[in-house]
């Protein structure tokens, strides 16, 4: 062993194993939570912040690790929920030594949890977790940047999501009109994809370069950051960060329907009920950014096959046509069909 590791498990009811790492040395100080391993060894991201405290990344990465139990079971891949979080060290460190410590902290759970990129992680960060385990996907020579995953995924659910607000759209989706908020990863390809299908674009971003290359090249309306929310449009796609789903906002809201690559877009589940009473047609985001484990957890299949995962993919319209009937014959909103599936599993 390298680097001299502090291990110390959490009692933590729900969670089959909870452990924090910590390494003098390189400076590591990250929290692994394995929520569920049923559907196999628990598969997550690392998630690289600054935490205000070690409770706030704590709760970050419990409730990651749940959310991708079930993001796992609803895209019908075969890994369980897990996550880690590593708070971001003060000061000058090394990533290649802070990211092999805990790649060592990884193998030291022998396959119980599998790590890939996360917020704030990059493949190249991958490359240095490699050298201390094999348990890790994402790498820079296999399936690489899942944005690619995630975008083709999002873009697929959302032509779906187009038909099923207006019977019209059919091979083509010209008259669309569809508002991005965030043009980062993975919200700039899904333009560049809705570009060449003939759609309208209104876009939003705190980066003005992004905002003006997408005016640029794919005529897209710019509007403020405080603006997107409330443009009338047909799909609204939240592709920046979580929480914008929430009793403010949801008044304001122009879209007749939502689907979008940011996690835990919603408040609380309850905004899920309040955005079906308004008859606007949400789509639960660990479905409709499902592409990116759906690529992720294929590299556990050896050889890894890109063409394989491309038709995977189209699970995910095929999973909200499915729930979508449900949800009319039920008239629940897509959300609590999918809370109802976890109970009667988990
Ligand atoms: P990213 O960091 O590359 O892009 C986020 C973009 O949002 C950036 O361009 C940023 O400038 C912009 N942004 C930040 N705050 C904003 C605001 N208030 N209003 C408008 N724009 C704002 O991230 P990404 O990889 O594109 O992921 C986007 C979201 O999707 C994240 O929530 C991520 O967790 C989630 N997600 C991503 C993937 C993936 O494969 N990358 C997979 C699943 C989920």
């Amino acid at each position: 062993m390298k680097y001299q590791l502090i291990r110390e498990d959490l009692e933590i009811e729900g969670y089959e194993k909870v452990v924090r790492f910590s390494c003098e040395e390189t400076k590591l100080d990250s929290i692994v939570a394995i929520h569920n391993t049923r559907q196999g060894p628990a598969l997550g991201g690392i998630r690289m912040l600054h935490y205000g405290s070690f409770e706030e990344g704590l709760q970050d990465v419990l409730r990651l690790a749940e959310g991708m139990t079930y993001k796992a079971f609803i895209s019908g891949v075969k890994t369980g929920g897990g996550k880690s979080v590593v708070f971001l060290p003060e000061g000058d460190f090394s990533r290649e030594s802070l990211f092999e410590s805990f790649g060592q902290a990884v193998a030291s759970l022998q396959g119980e949890y599998i790590c890939a990129e996360d917020m704030g992680t990059s493949p190249e960060d991958m490359q240095f977790v490699q050298r201390a385990t094999s348990y890790v996907v994402g790498r820079k020579n296999i399936s690489g940047d899942p944005s690619y995953y995630t975008a083709h995924g999002l873009f697929l659910c959302l032509k779906s999501v187009a038909r099923k607000l207006n019977a019209s759209f059919g091979d083509s989706l010209r008259g669309l009109k569809v508002a991005i908020q965030g043009l980062g990863m993975v919200g700039f390809k899904l333009a560049e994809k809705l570009f060449w299908e003939g759609v309208s674009l209104v876009v939003a971003d705190v980066n003005d370069k992004i905002t003006d290359i997408a005016k640029t090249r794919f005529g897209a309306d710019v509007v403020g950051v405080d603006e997107i929310l409330r443009v009338s449009c047909d799909i609204l796609s939240p592709c920046a960060r979580g929480g914008i789903l929430n009793s403010k906002s949801i008044s304001v809201l122009g879209c007749k329907g939502i689907t979008g690559a940011a996690n835990n877009q919603l408040e609380s589940p309850k905004i899920a009920e309040d955005l079906f009473l308004k008859g606007i047609l949400y789509v639960p985001d660990y479905l409709a950014n499902a592409g990116g484990l759906i690529n992720a957890a294929s590299e556990l299949e050896k050889p890894y096959d890109p063409r394989k995962v491309l038709l995977s993919l189209d699970r995910i319209p095929a999973i909200f046509n499915e729930a979508y009937k449900i949800s009319n014959t039920k008239n629940i909103s897509l959300e609590r069909v999918f809370l109802e599936r976890f109970q009667e599993e988990f």
